[in-house]
């Protein structure tokens, strides 16, 4: 059990992350959990359980390490793949684990065929096809040339198709996220016809939303399994509606006082009272990764209302106006991310506010001290 210094804490409710891929599931068909970066911060080991009792097939790591520890809890019948790229020092403890890699080129694939030959067993693989990502993956158009390549391998098994869509959470990028599914479908297709048995899975949270035609065999989402909407702030924000944000941070206040009118606030003197005020000072800063970013544009929750940060965030500590709080106080409860529903911040918005996504801020608030509800 991590301690909770600073009096800052993230909580974690794996029951809605379940209700989530439970919704996705009903959607897609045939849901994956992607868990990779410590389950987009909500603790690998908790989601892993979770999913795996209520029913997940296949859980996606994006580490060896990853993978090896979520094969060290049993879940004999689920599927672990691994997303993330690999070194060839990390093949002998995929095979042994029966870890399903994602396998991006003719190199690896022939490295892994061999390691797999010297421990004498079939090696479970999932074919990566770069469709338009630009970064890992064999070229779609050699889709051709890979099934050559494996008619000489005897001791891997296709048992996954995969690419990875670079814009379905763009609503005006349809013409692009289509041409990538177009690209995949013939690579399906050579690999099919070539006598390979597999599942196809192309969609990411956006386009298992947004794009029925791309669900293929399977799905991979992980943002939305977290609550989050890729469609936020855009015309198909209706999409993620329905999805429950599973993560909450949550600090206190160390102290109110007055601010007189043409008093500055924090570091640099960015902020100037322009009446009379009272701020809170609050236990949070940048070395919880509550980013300096939200100097002068975020908010936290307070007894139900906004309180806007006021000045530069500091490392350990951050001050909001409470002006319109007046019964704020020493001790009470802040939120940073989450909290009570008519003023809970959302990762989304929180990511607007210092600029970047709400992966990024679920990644980063997820390495505070975790309690799970
Ligand atoms: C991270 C990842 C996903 C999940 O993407 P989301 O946008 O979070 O749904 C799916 N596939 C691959 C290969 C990934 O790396």
């Amino acid at each position: 059990m991590p301690i909770a210094y600073n009096h800052l804490e993230t909580l974690v409710h794996p029951g809605r992350i379940v209700e989530n891929w439970r919704k996705l599931e009903a959607r897609g068909g045939h849901a994956y959990a992607v868990v990779k970066a410590d389950a987009y911060g909500h603790g690998l080991r908790e989601v892993a359980r979770a999913l795996a009792a209520a029913g997940a097939h296949t859980l996606c790591a994006g580490t060896v390490e990853e993978s090896v520890s979520i094969r060290g809890m049993g879940y004999e019948g689920c599927v672990v793949s691994l997303l993330g790229p690999q070194l060839d020092e990390d093949f002998a403890a995929a095979i042994r684990q029966r870890i399903v890699p994602f396998i991006a080129d003719a190199e690896q694939l022939k490295r892994l065929d061999a390691e797999a030959a010297s421990l004498n067993v079939v090696q479970p693989i999932s074919i990566k096809i770069d469709t338009g990502m630009g970064r890992l993956g064999f070229r779609a158009e050699d889709a051709q040339a890979v099934a050559d390549l494996l008619d000489g391998l005897s001791h891997v098994k296709v048992a996954g198709v995969s690419s990875h869509l670079a814009s379905a959470d763009m609503p005006q990028d349809r013409a692009a996220v289509e041409a990538q599914n177009a690209r995949f479908c013939d690579a399906v297709q050579v690999l099919r016809s070539r006598g390979h048995e597999f599942e196809a899975n192309l969609a990411n949270s956006a386009a298992l939303l947004a794009y029925p035609e791309m669900h293929h065999d399977a799905q991979r989402p992980g943002l939305a399994l977290y609550g989050c909407n890729p469609f936020w702030g855009t015309e198909q924000a209706a999409l993620g509606s329905d999805l429950v944000p599973a993560m909450d941070v949550r600090s206190r206040i160390y102290q109110t006082h007055g601010l007189r009118a043409g008093e500055t606030v924090s570091y640099g003197r960015t902020f100037t009272a322009q009446r009379d005020m009272r701020i809170a000072v609050i236990a949070a800063g940048y070395a919880d990764n509550y980013m300096r970013a939200m100097s002068g544009v975020g908010a936290v929750c307070v007894r139900g209302r906004r309180a806007p940060i006021l000045g530069r965030v500091c490392m350990q500590m951050t001050a909001v106006d409470v002006t319109d709080i007046p019964d704020a106080t020493r001790g009470d409860d802040v939120w940073l991310l989450g909290g009570p529903d008519q003023c809970a911040v959302r990762a989304e918005e929180f990511a607007d506010w210092c600029g970047t996504i709400s992966y990024e801020i679920l990644c980063l608030l997820g390495q505070n001290p975790r309690r799970y509800a």
